[in-house]
């Protein structure tokens, strides 16, 4: 309906289009119970995504630097692949059924053995055995017995008439080894004899094809997709390197944001590649997927009448296609043309969106902001002395669970059938109600349970200038889970105190010290749709700023511990490392400035749950939180050896549980990790807590998982002090340590 003369198909899935590859070439781990025969059926397509009574689910990790997320591959060595079902002729039949030619896309044989992990061959699903995640090999050396499989789907779909196969294969925006190159080669070569009549377009996304644009280009394949959205500049390389009968697929229509596109700046890209190539050999498409950008911006009809011209959604995004292509062809439609010329211009001087208050006030950020008064080796006396905490302290790392009831409240407070007063009291009981179990289980510095917060990044969000909203905007994050993340459109500032009076409430129902929890400038930034007008740096230096005023207010107000949680700085880096250490600067920048500026006795703590660190551990030491809790448990310490190796000076809380399992976690095992723990870590840098918040815990389980916690924590202190008094006892140091 929109005009688009190539539509893809084969894009649709029951959970993602990496496990739909793999179930289409037969690689389902034996644990599944696969009979071999014919197509993977739902109940073990289904048992491989999200596990089942009797069988855990494989491995899922995010697709390269989005929100969704993929079912990781599993190979090992000497595997066969087969044509398991072919689902993408499946859906090139039924479009074409109702008189549509699609263009099938496939992700691409190379990109999907580099996607996936070799694993030691047949290890039983119920052993959780570390070998299995090291059992490494080459995936690459898999290739020969994996093409035959393409090689027969791309045969079935030239037979039924399919023109053009869309091959994605974004691993060649990655660094990548020449043999990864050469494999893309081999598997090109055979793939396009399969039928004279098949085009293939090959495509990659997310970033530039830089170092492996050449070998990309000499493919002996139809076209090329290049994202000129997040790498413009590789464009003048690729019509170099293009074939004159080479199609190049213009990824111009950003796929990854929200924003209308600049119709009037892109016609010239458009005809300056025309003019190189030929205008038969040019597609206009959007930079990626479209999956990644909420659906119809015609849905929202509620939404500000000044940000929603500046819009553009999937199906907007379709008609910009559309209008670009008519154009460079001589049918330039003025009033569409208008439009988007009136919404770029507003877009640079509306003053919903430039505030040269805040624009001045980062401006004037000096080098002395960044930093904390006195270094952590003298901080953490002070902090001792305020906190007055035993050995190995105990804290959780925000939420509580949100039960039914919480989640009930909130929807009947947002409707209008729970009134504001009413509101209150709710969360003030909740609170109160998450005080008294702290105190009963002993835990020693506490948090207020965050029951008032739907999601830790709209909460503030929805408390600052800057922000926006959409009631529909919602993007897939895994199977059929979607977030839906808010949209920043201008510069961030901060009119109130944001969480202090729920901080405030809760320290005064107590005398152990009551952590104060914010959402960090890059997790902020990371997990909402971004400005495109301004480097994002700039963005997480304005969201910096209004924490900053937040952790001062907070301080203020008499919080003496404060977190400030940075779970996504891991996922925000760059796809290229050359593009790291700039990244990690400023990142690592926005969290000081949001943290630096308290006393020295004020304990700043930040949160990350995931467990690649090694990566990024000097950027982590450099944040200089006072304390970092991280996600250790389920990779038993194994992260622990990237602090070693670097030896962390401030303090550390390796989880000792994992909160996304609702297991009763016996004492036991959180002592065996905790010595683990001890063992390459100072006692006194260690503190004892759970992986990450316990929001989507039942109480139960929380209750009994946290008396076995402080139980721990309790036997390492004595175990520390015996050690401790006995090497007095012989005359040796009296160091911890
Ligand atoms: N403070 C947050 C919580 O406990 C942290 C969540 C996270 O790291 N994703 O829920
Ligand atoms: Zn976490």
């Amino acid at each position: 309906d929109a005009g688009i003369d190539h539509i893809p198909s084969n894009d649709f899935t029951y959970y993602d289009h990496v496990l739909d590859m793999a179930a289409t070439v037969g690689a389902v781990p034996e644990r599944y119970g696969w009979n071999g025969q014919g197509e993977v059926d739902p109940d073990i397509f289904f048992a491989m995504a999200r596990g089942n009574a009797k069988v855990g689910a494989m491995e899922m990790t995010k697709w390269f630097d989005t929100n969704y997320h993929y079912i990781v591959p599993e190979f090992h060595q000497g595997m066969k692949f087969q044509l398991a079902g072919n689902k993408a002729l499946r859906h090139y039949e039924q479009a074409k059924k109702l008189g549509i030619q699609t263009r099938p896309v496939l992700l691409g044989p190379v990109s999907f053995l580099l996607l996936g992990k070799m694993k030691a061959d047949a290890v039983p699903a119920s052993k959780n055995n570390s070998a299995m995640e090291h059992g490494q090999g080459d995936a690459l050396s898999l290739l020969e017995g994996l093409l035959p499989v393409y090689e027969k789907i791309l045969g079935q779909l030239a037979d039924a008439g399919a023109e053009w196969v869309q091959i994605d294969e974004p691993c060649f925006v990655l660094d990548q080894p020449q043999a990864a190159r050469d494999a893309l080669k081999r598997a090109y070569e055979l793939l396009t004899k399969v039928s004279p009549k098949l085009k293939l377009l090959v495509a990659a996304y997310f970033d530039d094809l830089g170092d492996n644009l050449a070998t990309v280009f000499g493919l002996p394949v139809a076209g090329v997709h290049l994202d000129l959205n997040r790498a413009p500049q590789q464009l003048e390389a690729a019509l170099k390197a293009a074939r004159k009968d080479q199609v190049i697929s213009l990824g111009l229509i950003d796929g990854r944001n929200i924003w209308r596109t600049d119709l009037s700046a892109a016609l010239p890209v458009i005809a300056k590649a025309v003019a190189a190539q030929g205008s038969d050999k040019i597609f206009i498409a959007p930079s990626c997927s479209l999956l990644h950008t909420p659906v119809d911006l015609d849905s929202e009809t509620l939404m500000d009448a000044e940000l929603k011209p500046w819009l553009a959604f999937a199906r907007q995004k379709l008609s910009e296609i559309a209008a670009l292509a008519a154009a460079v062809n001589g049918h330039k439609n003025k009033a569409v043309f208008e439009a988007s010329d009136k919404a770029a211009d507003s877009r640079k001087t509306s003053a919903r969106i430039h505030n040269p208050a805040v624009q001045d006030r980062l401006a004037k950020v000096t080098p002395e902001m960044l930093r904390r008064r006195k270094p952590f080796s003298q901080r953490v006396v002070l902090q001792r002395q305020a906190l007055n905490l035993p050995l190995f302290p105990t804290t959780t790392i925000g939420s509580f669970p949100q039960t039914a009831e919480i989640r009930n409240a909130r929807a009947d407070f947002k409707a209008g059938k729970m009134k504001m007063p009413h509101y209150k009291d709710f969360l003030k009981k909740e609170i109160a109600m998450c005080v008294q179990i702290q105190e009963e289980i002993g835990i020693d510095v506490f948090v207020h349970g965050e029951a008032e917060r739907n999601d830790m990044v709209e909460y503030f969000g929805e408390q600052m200038n800057g922000y926006t909203f959409t009631k529909f905007g919602w993007v897939q994050s895994y199977g059929s889970r979607c977030v839906k993340p808010p949209i920043i459109f201008g510069d961030i500032s901060r009119p109130l105190p944001m969480t202090v009076d729920w901080s405030v409430y809760a320290q005064s129902l107590t005398k152990k010290p009551m952590k104060g929890m914010l959402t960090g400038p890059v997790t902020i930034l990371q997990w909402s749709f971004v400005r495109d007008d301004q480097p994002r740096s700039v963005t997480a230096g304005q969201l910096a700023l209004a924490l900053r005023d937040e952790v001062l207010d907070l301080e203020e107000a008499g919080i003496k511990v404060i977190q400030i949680d940075e779970p996504a700085v891991r996922e925000g880096l760059p796809l290229r490392r050359k593009n790291w250490q700039s990244y990690l600067r400023w990142a690592v920048d926005a969290f000081r400035l949001a943290s630096a500026g308290v006393r020295d006795e004020t304990q700043m703590h930040t949160h990350m749950c995931y467990a690649e660190f090694n990566d990024i551990i000097e950027a982590v030491a450099e944040m200089d939180a006072d304390v970092i809790s991280i996600e250790t448990s389920r990779s038993q310490m194994e992260l622990l050896e990237a602090f070693v190796s670097f030896k962390y000076p401030n303090e550390i809380g390796p989880g000792v549980y994992d909160i996304h399992s609702p297991r009763v976690v016996p004492q036991a095992e959180m002592e065996t990790l905790l010595r683990k723990a001890a063992a390459v870590l100072r006692p006194e840098q260690i503190w004892v807590n759970p992986d990450c918040g316990l929001k989507t815990r039942k109480w139960e389980e929380t209750k009994l998982c946290l008396k076995n916690l402080v139980g721990a924590a309790k036997t390492l202190r004595m175990e520390t002090t015996e050690r401790l008094e006995a090497r007095k006892a012989v005359g040796g140091s009296s160091s911890i340590h």
